[in-house]
């Protein structure tokens, strides 16, 4: 009887993932058929004016894929492989993901199709500006609040912000998160999702009986998240980096890394680790498959295929980057023993603080560094445990029992609300 836009590959590996917990808890198929479908996806198509006077188009997507529990959240990414199925599953793993945290948020995700290198400053300025103006008439502090993500920062958000207060008139700060701090930006909002992925380490870890300050790790992509997790993870675990990599391979040291100075390298390189000069070249196949107690992808979807996973010698993994474990190899992992801990908790740390942003803004009240990672910590590791014990409950995985605990907090404010109208 009912009909629904044709998804994607990608929307599909998550429906799957979504299925696999649905069965599990035995949710309602009135509501399953309701959660599957992402609400609301605008496709944008911009003019941007180029330094030399060129008029080039570009395609941009913002996407809600449910508002059942609040606003619609999450970043957005600039990618030259962005397409409407990429941000319509990235928006269906929000909604998961707010309500793993229980924040009162719905799922979101935007992008667009580019390479931001290949731009000016004064040519990514005009794009933001652009796009956001054009994706404006689904977004504001009570809708729909955008964050960064893939090649997106503080910077970006200060254009947004400032474009959506010229259109309407008036100062609006909580209208996105990942601000800058002199812009309504809250402490520790850079670092949350590594400090998240540190807390799920360290969980993880003791859930093993093992000693964080005996234990191996590799990293994948040294952006936001692979290089804050490196170093709140050496620096507070006590763990050894010995592998880290990004889009121009790796670099590897068995007695540590140093992160402190590749980060340094990385910030005077143009953003890259390529040609760093202390410890040994290797590429990212090697990182993935390497000897570590944990194994943390934080660059970006389907890093983890069925051929890496068969190599891949890890005993925790913990998915800092989104979707970064493809389903073919899941199975294979989880037949192995290994622990997932699932994208939807594992780097939830940052839309976490970007709530603390947004309460902040609303308020206009700020809190203090402590503060903020006193929080965090804590809600993480709250979550972790709300987790944990779904799976042990469940007898399952440790995403399916992440679905279960989220869908069941969306499913039960659907029940609360009715479908409208009745
Ligand atoms: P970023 O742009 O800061 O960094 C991405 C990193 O990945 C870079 O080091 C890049 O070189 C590397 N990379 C890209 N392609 C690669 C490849 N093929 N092989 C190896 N490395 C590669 O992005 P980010 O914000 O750190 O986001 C990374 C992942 O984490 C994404 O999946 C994103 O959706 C997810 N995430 C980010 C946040 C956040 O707060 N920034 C929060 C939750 C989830």
């Amino acid at each position: 009887m009912g009909t629904s836009h044709d998804t994607g590959p990608l929307y599909k590996m998550a429906l799957e993932q979504f299925g696999k917990a649905a069965d599990l808890m035995g949710l309602d198929p009135n509501i399953r058929r309701y959660l599957e479908r992402p609400q609301r996806s605008l496709i944008v198509e911009f003019p941007v004016v180029m330094d030399d006077g060129r008029v080039e188009m570009f395609v941009g997507y913002r996407v809600q894929h449910n508002t059942v529990r609040g606003p619609a959240k999450g970043g957005i990414r600039y990618h030259p492989n962005v397409t409407l199925d990429e941000v319509q599953t990235l928006a269906f793993w929000m909604t998961w993901k707010c309500a793993v945290m229980n924040l009162p948020f719905g799922g979101g995700k935007g992008g667009v199709k580019v390479n931001p290198r290949e731009l000016s400053p004064t040519e990514l300025e005009r794009l933001s500006r652009r796009y956001f103006s054009e994706i404006q008439m689904m977004i504001g502090p009570n809708r729909d609040i955008p964050a960064p993500d893939v090649n997106t920062n503080a910077q970006v958000m200060a254009w947004y912000m400032d474009t959506y207060s010229m259109n309407v008139g008036y100062s609006v700060l909580g209208v996105v998160t990942g601000k800058p701090v002199d812009l309504g930006g809250s402490r520790g909002r850079d670092e949350a999702t590594g400090r998240g992925v540190k807390v799920c380490t360290e969980e993880a870890l003791k859930t093993f009986g093992m000693d964080p300050t005996r234990s191996t790790v590799a990293i994948q992509g040294f952006g936001n998240v692979g290089s804050h997790s490196a170093r709140i993870i050496s620096k507070e675990l006590g763990a050894k980096v010995v592998a880290v990599s990004d889009v121009t391979g790796g670099v590897y040291d068995p007695s540590g890394l140093d992160i402190d100075d590749l980060i340094r390298y990385r910030d005077e390189n143009n953003g890259v680790i390529k040609g760093y000069p202390k410890g040994e070249r290797i590429t990212n196949e090697e990182l993935l498959t390497m000897d570590v107690d944990i194994l943390i992808p934080a660059a970006l979807e389907n890093a983890i295929d069925e051929s890496i996973a068969r190599d891949v010698k890890a005993k925790i993994i913990i998915e800092g980057a989104n979707g970064p474990v493809t389903t073919e190899a899941e199975k294979i992992l989880l037949e192995k023993g290994v622990m997932i801990v699932p994208d939807i908790l594992a780097n939830a740390g940052g839309v976490t603080v970007s709530y603390f942003e947004w309460v902040q803004d609303l308020q206009s009240f700020f809190w203090d560094t402590s503060q903020i990672r006193k929080e965090l910590e804590r809600m993480m590791r709250e979550a972790f445990y709300d987790v944990f014990k779904i799976k042990e409950k469940y007898e399952t995985d440790m995403r399916t029992a992440a679905y279960i605990l989220a869908i069941g907090r969306v499913a039960e404010a659907l029940r609360m609300r009715g479908i409208y109208p009745r």
